[in-house]
């Protein structure tokens, strides 16, 4: 189902959502505040790693190892400051993700396990930002990976059937909202959170360098994307539909994204998508 262009405030709330990221930090750049706001209005969320950012300095005689550890660490106090219920790391090796059949498996472990309503991930369609950047190669293999352990695998019981015989049952995930889009479809209203997301990025210490910096540019970000909605701060969705949802889901709102489906003059959104990690050096 195609989802039309929206510039109102998105309404819907997934009661359960997981972030799935290439490396720890990614979650936090992207959908912090969106995953604070959810969850300060009753969502449950689960973030998933797939590798531990073990290659994110520029030091070549550094241990892997231990600034994989530094990082983990790192992203579980920013996890905790955004409030997930939980943080998996996949440990996979960071600057060579790869959307193989292990990783894939790995991934529909962790939605049949969790059974999120919604996805979030790295927009896999983007290899260059509009607005300048290449997106890093783990990115596109994070967002790919997503995608097809979303659908068809996760909710098949015969895609890696010995989870179903273990007890993993099949499960349906209805929605995907991928971040760092070229092509946002939807807006969210991010204004009471935008703080959280700066002091979740605030602990990703061994890549922040410049804080005062990374927290002007951050609120610049939420209050541009915000404009399109006349919001205070808002973050941007391409949402994918994947199982239309007669309910709406818990706020009951849906008008926005009908009013959404009648409007006809929907207009490109060409300025919503910084290089998301441009200006902080070695964030991978
Ligand atoms: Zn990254």
């Amino acid at each position: 189902m195609s989802v039309p262009l929206s510039e109102t405030a998105h309404g819907w709330r997934p009661p359960r959502f997981m972030v799935i990221a290439a490396h720890p930090d990614d979650a936090d750049f992207g959908p912090a505040a969106t995953a604070a706001a959810w969850i300060d209005a009753g969502s449950v969320g689960w973030l998933v790693c797939c590798t531990s950012g073990d290659a994110g300095a520029e030091d070549p005689d550094l241990d892997p190892g231990e600034l994989g550890m530094v990082r983990e660490t790192e992203q579980r106090a920013a996890a905790s400051v955004v409030g997930y219920a939980g943080v998996s790391f996949l440990h996979q090796p960071d600057g060579a993700l790869d959307n193989d059949l292990a990783l894939r498996e790995l991934l529909v472990r962790e939605i049949r396990t969790f059974r999120p309503d919604a996805i979030l991930a790295t927009d896999p369609e983007v290899l260059f930002y509009r607005d300048g950047g290449v997106n890093h190669s783990d990115h596109r293999a994070a967002g790919m990976a997503a995608v097809d352990a979303v659908y068809p695998a996760a909710r098949n019981p015969m895609a890696f059937p010995w989870l179903a015989k273990s007890g993993l049952a099949a499960h349906i995930v209805r929605r995907l909202y991928l971040f760092w889009p070229n092509d946002p479809n939807v807006w969210v209203d991010v204004s009471a959170t935008v703080d959280r997301k700066i002091e979740a990025l605030r602990a990703h210490a061994s890549q922040i360098h410049e804080p005062a910096k990374l927290e002007t540019r951050i609120r610049n970000w939420a209050a541009e994307t915000g404009a399109k909605i006349g919001a205070t701060g808002a973050e941007a969705f391409r949402l994918v539909v994947i199982e239309d949802d007669e309910d709406e889901g818990p706020t009951g709102g849906g008008t926005t994204e009908a009013a959404a489906a009648e409007a006809t003059d929907a207009t490109e959104a060409t300025e919503d998508a910084p290089a998301p990690e441009a200006a902080v050096a070695g964030s991978d």
